[in-house]
């Protein structure tokens, strides 16, 4: 159990509790969400805190990410449970920022990642790496931590991540971390908590499905047709409808049509009103 969890709201306070931390020796690890925290996340900040020994979780909600007819009023918010699940995973600090700290009016700055912002999610749902790059840019800078640690489970979005901090010299390290998994292999996931008690079995395929998919691709199908099996799969298994199902370049995101590189295999599949991502190494 950490000794204590500090809540901070501003940006100005963030920084101050960041500088004291600094000034006692401690590096700065940081770990944004959107809350209804779950192991996954709680993994992040257990790796901020043994890497670096001043953790920092970030909790904001961030609407430039959400499309209009998507779930942005009914995503989850559970701040008290959150705050005591990073306390008891040893979180040192809480950045919990009101909408108008974030975007305060006349806020007109966006940043736009491309190539590989432009696949895959951004085909689906064009508006939301430019809502995350805007945000994580910001929460970066705001934080200004030694290292930044990003789920594997949003594979897209952590190289989104990876290409930003490059590019814009933002001098904090984005650390990868691996995906935690319920037994049957459902990705964990704030979103879980949509599924109704059939939905969520059925949720267990998804990654059951990928492995197939791997296997195929190994034992020589090509990887067009172990893609559109899987998509067949899903659909069988129960999936509403299968946004995309890609063995793609694990760095690139681009198309292959061989495994001579390394290459990662992503799904996006609807559950009733509920969209489930998954991804793997193949
Ligand atoms: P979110 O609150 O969904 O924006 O996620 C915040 C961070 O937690 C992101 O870096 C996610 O990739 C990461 N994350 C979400 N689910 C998992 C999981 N099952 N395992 C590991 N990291 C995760």
């Amino acid at each position: 159990m950490a000794a204590s969890l500090s809540i901070v709201r501003t940006v100005s306070e963030l920084r101050e509790a960041v500088a004291r931390a600094r000034a006692a020796g401690a590096g700065v690890g940081f770990a944004p969400t959107m809350g209804a925290l779950h192991e996954g996340h709680l993994s992040l900040i257990r790796a901020a805190k043994a890497r670096c020994g001043f953790a920092v979780a970030s909790l904001f909600v961030n609407p430039r990410q959400f499309a209009p007819h998507e779930d942005f009023d009914r995503y989850p918010r559970t701040e008290a449970a959150d705050a005591a699940l990073l306390a008891s995973a040893g979180c040192d600090l809480l950045f919990a920022p009101e909408r108008e700290a974030m975007y305060p009016p006349g806020f007109s700055t966006s940043v736009h990642v491309a190539e590989v912002s432009a696949p895959l999610e951004g085909e689906m749902r064009p508006h939301f790496f430019g809502g995350v790059a805007t945000v994580v840019t910001k929460l970066l800078l705001q934080a200004q931590a030694d290292a930044a640690f990003f789920g594997e489970k949003d594979y897209q979005q952590l190289l989104v991540v990876k290409r930003l901090a490059r590019d814009l010299d933002i001098p904090t390290e984005i650390i990868g971390c691996p995906t935690l998994r319920e037994q049957d292999g459902l990705a964990l996931s704030s979103r879980n908590a949509y599924l109704s008690a059939d939905e969520r079995r059925i949720a267990g395929r998804l990654n059951l499905v990928l492995h197939e998919a791997i296997k195929a691709a190994h034992a020589g199908e090509p990887i067009a047709r172990a893609e559109a099996d899987a998509a067949h799969r899903l659909l069988g298994a129960g999936f509403s409808s299968v946004d995309y199902v890609a063995i793609r370049h694990a760095e690139t995101l681009e198309p292959i049509t061989d495994l001579a590189a390394p290459a990662r295999i992503l799904a996006a599949a609807w559950l009733g009103k509920t969209r489930l991502i998954d991804n793997m190494a193949v």
